[in-house]
């Protein structure tokens, strides 16, 4: 007999298995199982208390939509099996009428997105099971309890029935009732509410709710397949910036019942205090409910503190199970959990969201508790989060005399200002016409995503520290004030009553996110310092990284501040904003509207003693560290005026006339500025204005040193293309030093280093060339990203939100290096530029200098330094460890 000649290949395993019977997810990534399947196959294969399930992973959810949204062939008999493998585990029927099986329809993908997709609770009743589970549980209450939720959420998320007409539909029952909270209702009570609930099911969806147990199933499976690509799960993904994932899991789990009384109960913990980092189980319980009671501020939760005196044991058990987690995932979690009858019950664990400033002592101490290493702790940090730790507090003095309204909970820390926002679009509205808003809400929910993260803070007068508004705003490290209880807000009148008196959404309130305190007005704010935890990471991180940290400063004052923040010189010093001053900015128009080189002589020799002085300044505050100074860079026009009535005042302050203002700022006109007459060839037509800059340099220098501050100026060239441009203005630079010298009488050392930025294309292409004459490059990759791409950096936000949308673009290149692309020039530009002169000194001084990704790719390709604001230091300086780490020292 002829063998088959093509062997078929097996098909891929849809769903996974989890249980005593057996745990088939355990070394399946993340990325198939999701993250809530994964971790409760492992939470399963430790031992820990899980009710047994089944995932169907996510790449069936790629495939459903894939094959418009159709469930794959042959996914439903794996469930079935899966399903038939749990019935003999529990010794239950789905859909029995004596002792009936019920599960949970859980989505989860392996980035989590809470609250973002949708779930279905007691799955598998029926008006025949809801009977057998009340006569085999003996508590009739319960099971209806248990069938109206279901009903419930059936019609919202398979149906889309809007919830409202249940919840109309309950308020008239409890009222009846004279129930003011849910689980008052009487068990009657629940059967008259089911039998409502599927009247309204029938109204709404012309339908019977569904009698069979696997139809059910196989709705809730798609239905969540489809929560995958609602609106808001969409836009969440993008303002998180999730990509390239397959879809979402679905996890298909045994119920544990927490609303079958009062030895039964569900919360929701984080094994550590995820706002302050303090080692001290931190959470919330609530007896004798179910899912997403706690969550949704269905009656006020109980910290979980409590719960010894309501369950020593379950308690007890908790707290074990926090540690056996935290040693398992070395990390901070954030857990699910229910009690069924005194039995607990674990549903879910993930890392635990926290804000930056918990991030870092968590690290600190869990290297202490020899959980893990330096390393480990320095790439758990996430680098960007540290901004939150630099962020502004108020002022201890300014707090004093600050009027306090009400305190609410300390949600998320930080100092915000702001005046009130009611919606999330108007939130979004008002930032971004510039002004500084308080989202204040009741509460928040999924859809004020938008205008969450505009807002500078979040207010809210309902809800715990584990709602919505404080769980998505501690994980942004936006400063968030929740359940502010006495705020009475009055959305349509636009307007809050609070201590008494009324304030409008024009009036500025200031809240403290650390404490929890809301105040009038604008309370003084100040600026952080790195001190105890922040410090240690700080030296942690200086001592694995390679690459250097500097700043991007051109005033004393920020010079300082980033050398508090540990910068170790100044990487791009721009000298055009000096000329905006008000006295300067007139000697510098004189010398742009002069028409002889002595008339420019002598404008310029104006500015001098101005350029000098902010040199002074500059160089002492970084004395003995390099200052990268950039000779003047910005097309001329930007200094001149452009309206006729500041045309005609700049004619009369020179006194000219307004004609000969107006016709010299038309000729200085050009189609495209950016590409015009700006950089070096400004030094090539005009080049009195390097000189003068670059005797302001030396001069400063000069005068430093007689003052005993070792000034370490370096003269940058910007907007070189060619090798040939660079050597006639370096010559030029010598010149111009030497002269000064001479002039000043002075004989020391004066090691002044002259080099160029890279900014161009071909200066990268040609950078041996160039290197001869250069003794550093800085990569300006703000303009190099303009060219290379052909994207006009002041213009790209009338397209490019489309680009990143259809992911055409992976992100904003403005923002994050793109390394493949203009990555490749400056790989080129460091690779040729040493080969042109060896040991070249090469930094990065644009905009990416203070962003993670970048920095990485910065740390791969060789360069010496990066340099970025100087509130970007610290974060610079951390990410260069964990790219040093990342990538082995
Ligand atoms: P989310 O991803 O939005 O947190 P979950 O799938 O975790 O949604 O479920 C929502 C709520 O239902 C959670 O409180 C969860 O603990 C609870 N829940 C889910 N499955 C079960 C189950 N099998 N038994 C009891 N409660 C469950
Ligand atoms: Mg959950
Ligand atoms: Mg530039």
């Amino acid at each position: 007999m002829a063998k088959k000649t093509a062997k078929k290949s097996k098909p891929t395993k849809m769903v996974y298995y989890f249980g005593k019977t057996k745990t088939e997810g355990k070394n399946v990534g993340k990325d198939i199982l999701g993250g809530k399947g994964l971790n409760l196959a492992d939470m399963t294969s430790i031992g820990l208390p899980v009710p047994p399930g089944i995932t169907i992973t996510t790449q069936v959810c790629a495939d459903y939509y894939k094959g418009g949204k159709k469930l794959p062939k042959g996914l439903m008999d794996e469930v079935h099996d899966g399903v038939a493998t749990l019935e003999k585990e529990l010794k239950k029927k789905f859909g029995d009428n004596k002792n009936p099986l019920l599960v949970s329809v859980r989505s989860g993908a392996a980035v989590s997105m809470p609250g973002m997709m949708n779930t279905i609770l007691n799955l598998g009743l029926t008006d025949e099971s809801v009977v057998a589970l009340a006569n085999a549980t003996n508590n009739q209450r319960f099971a209806y309890d248990a069938y109206r939720r279901l009903i419930d959420m059936f019609g919202d998320v398979v149906m889309e029935i809007d919830r409202e007409h249940f919840e109309h539909a309950f308020t008239a029952i409890k009222k009846k009732y004279n129930a003011s909270q849910d689980n008052e209702v009487p068990a009657e009570g629940l059967v008259e509410l089911c039998n409502e609930y599927k009247a309204i099911y029938k109204k709404y969806t012309g339908e019977d709710f569904p009698q069979d147990p696997m139809k059910q199933l196989e709705l809730a499976i798609e239905a969540v397949f489809k929560s995958w690509n609602t609106t808001r799960a969409v836009r969440y993904r993008e303002v998180e910036g999730i990509r390239g994932l397959l879809g979402t899991a679905v996890n298909v789990q045994s119920m544990a019942y927490g609303n079958m009384g009062q030895d039964c109960g569900t919360g929701v913990a984080f094994t550590r205090n995820p706002s302050t980092g303090e080692n001290k189980f931190y959470g919330e319980f609530l007896i004798d409910a179910q899912g997403e009671d706690v969550v949704a501020g269905i009656r006020t939760p109980q910290p979980v503190a409590e719960m010894s005196k309501w369950n020593r044991t379950v308690y007890k058990q908790l707290l074990e199970i926090k540690d056996t987690l935290e040693a398992h995932y070395k990390d901070v979690q954030d857990i699910e959990f229910t009690i069924e009858k005194g039995e607990l019950f674990m549903l879910q664990t993930r890392n635990g969201k926290r804000t930056g400033a918990a991030a870092v002592k968590i690290a600190c101490d869990m290297v202490k508790e020899g959980l893990i290493d330096e390393q480990t702790a320095l790439l758990r940090i996430p680098a960007n989060d540290l901004t939150q730790l630099l962020l502004p507090s108020f002022t201890p003095e300014s707090k004093k005399n600050a009027k306090v309204l009400t305190i609410g909970l300390p949600a998320s820390p930080g100092a915000a200002v702001g005046a009130l926002a009611f919606t999330a679009e108007e939130a979004v509205e008002r930032s971004h016409a510039g002004e500084k808003v308080l989202l204040v809400r009741k509460e928040t929910s999924p859809e004020d995503i938008d205008g969450m993260h505009s807002a500078v803070g979040i207010l809210t007068s309902t809800g715990g520290m584990t709602s919505h508004a404080a769980v998505v705003a501690r994980g942004w490290g936006r400063c968030c004030v929740a359940g502010a209880g006495e705020v009475e807000i009055d959305q349509k009148g636009r307007k809050i009553k609070v201590g008494g008196k009324t304030y409008k959404h024009s009036d500025i309130l200031s809240i403290d996110g650390s404490t929890g305190q809301v105040m009038e007005g604008s309370v003084e704010t100040s600026e952080p310092k790195l001190s105890g935890d922040f410090a240690k990471v700080m030296k942690w991180a200086d001592e694995y990284r390679t690459l250097g940290v500097r700043t991007n400063a051109d005033t004393p004052k920020d010079s300082q501040r980033a050398r508090d923040f540990g910068a170790e010189g100044i990487g791009l010093c721009r000298t055009e904003h000096m000329f905006f001053e008000e006295d300067r900015i007139t000697s510098m128009r004189e010398m742009i509207l002069a028409e002889t080189e002595e008339d420019r002589r002598a404008a310029l020799a104006k500015l001098l003693p101005f350029q000098r002085e902010d040199f002074v300044g500059i160089f002492t505050a970084m004395k003995n560290l390099p200052v990268t100074v950039r000779l003047l860079d910005p097309p001329l026009h930007e200094f001149l005026p452009h309206d006729p009535k500041a045309q005609k005042e700049m004619a009369e302050m020179l006194g000219v006339s307004p004609a000969k203002v107006k016709s010299r700022v038309a000729a200085l006109h050009e189609a495209n500025p950016m590409l015009g007459h700006r950089g070096c060839r400004l030094s090539v037509t005009y080049p009195e204005i390097l000189e003068m800059q670059v005797t302001a340099i030396v001069e400063a220098a000069i005068e430093c040193k007689k003052n005993r501050v070792n000034a370490m100026p370096e003269i940058m060239i910007p907007l070189v293309g060619t090798a040939a441009e660079l050597a006639l203005l370096r010559a030029k630079a010598e010149e111009t030093i030497e002269k000064t010298k001479q002039d000043q009488g002075y004989k020391g050392e004066l090691d002044i280093l002259i080099g160029t930025m890279i900014e161009i294309p071909r200066a990268a292409l040609t950078a041996n060339e160039v290197a001869e004459h250069a003794e550093f490059f800085s990569f300006g990759t703000n303009d190099l990203t303009q060219m290379t791409f052909g994207y006009s950096r002041d213009d790209v936000n009338t397209f490019l939100p489309d680009y990143t949308r259809l992911e055409i673009l992976p992100t904003d290149p403005f923002q994050s290096l793109d390394t493949s692309g203009v990555g490749q020039l400056v790989e080129m530009g460091v690779t040729k530029g040493r080969k042109g002169r060896k040991g070249l000194k090469c930094g990065i001084c644009g905009e990416h200098g203070g962003d993670p990704a970048s920095i990485n790719f910065c740390h791969t390709v060789g360069l010496d330094y990066v340099s970025c604001s100087p509130f970007r230091v610290p974060i610079a300086r951390l990410a260069a460890a964990q790219a040093a780490i990342r990538n082995g020292k």
